[in-house]
């Protein structure tokens, strides 16, 4: 049976960098919505140009779009053994619909951990924060900083600042959260598969405390 983890966390609470990490340890592709958007922006496909208006704004992607982005992405080959959900779901909806998907290829949630921050440390952890030009790979200033300023240690690529990191935005897409995708705490906690881990120690603590208790679902 494949294996589905899903990471939730606020905007900034360290998903896309816990994600990549953990991908790699578990063997399991690492699929983010977001980085599966800004591909689509950077090619001028039809769905990035729609996207693009959502996103820059800090406001979530229709539904049906971003559904129908991941299931194309879910049926790709490499994820036959499972994948890494990081930032799909994000709302009650796409939870349906990805337990429906998820049946289509006989398998279900294992697990759902989420990284907790106060709302306090977000600003800042965003704000700081530098994505990398080819693949996402995310750095951070002054908590993870690149060997060479403005360039990728993984891949080599241009390192740029998020439009949406900007702190307007920043505060919208906090909002977005606390009103659609909080809601998903709940609908995880009541099917036993929430687990929380905290998310103020170091890239490492949060890493270990993650891969031990996805270990315990798994
Ligand atoms: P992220 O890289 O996960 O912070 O996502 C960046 C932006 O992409 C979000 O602020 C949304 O505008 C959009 N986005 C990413 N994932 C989703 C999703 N599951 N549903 C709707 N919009 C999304």
């Amino acid at each position: 049976m494949p294996t589905y983890v899903l990471l939730l966390g606020m905007p900034g609470a360290g998903k896309g960098t816990q994600a990549q990490m953990i991908a790699q340890e578990l063997n399991l592709p690492h699929i983010s919505s977001g980085n599966l958007f800004r591909q689509h922006i950077s090619k001028m496909t039809p769905l990035g140009e729609q996207a693009k208006l959502y996103i820059d704004r800090g406001e979530l992607v229709p539904d049906d779009l971003t559904i129908s982005m991941i299931r194309e992405r879910l049926c790709e080959s490499d994820c036959a053994r499972g994948a890494l959900l990081d930032g799909f779901p994000r709302t009650p909806a796409q939870a349906d619909a990805l337990e429906s998907l998820l049946k289509e290829f006989s398998g279900q949630v294992n697990v759902v951990p989420m990284i907790r921050v106060t709302e306090d440390d977000l600003l800042e952890r965003l704000t700081g924060r530098w994505t990398c030009r080819d693949k996402g790979h995310i750095f951070h200033q002054k908590y993870n900083p690149p060997k060479e300023p403005g360039i990728c240690d993984i891949d080599g690529s241009e390192l740029y600042q998020r439009k949406d990191d900007e702190a307007e935005t920043v505060k919208n897409r906090i909002e977005v959260y606390l009103e659609q995708t909080k809601p998903l705490i709940s609908y995880y906690k009541d099917k036993g598969l929430l687990c929380e881990i905290n998310g103020a120690q170091s890239i490492e603590q949060v890493n270990a405390d993650l891969l031990a208790v996805i270990r315990e679902y798994l």
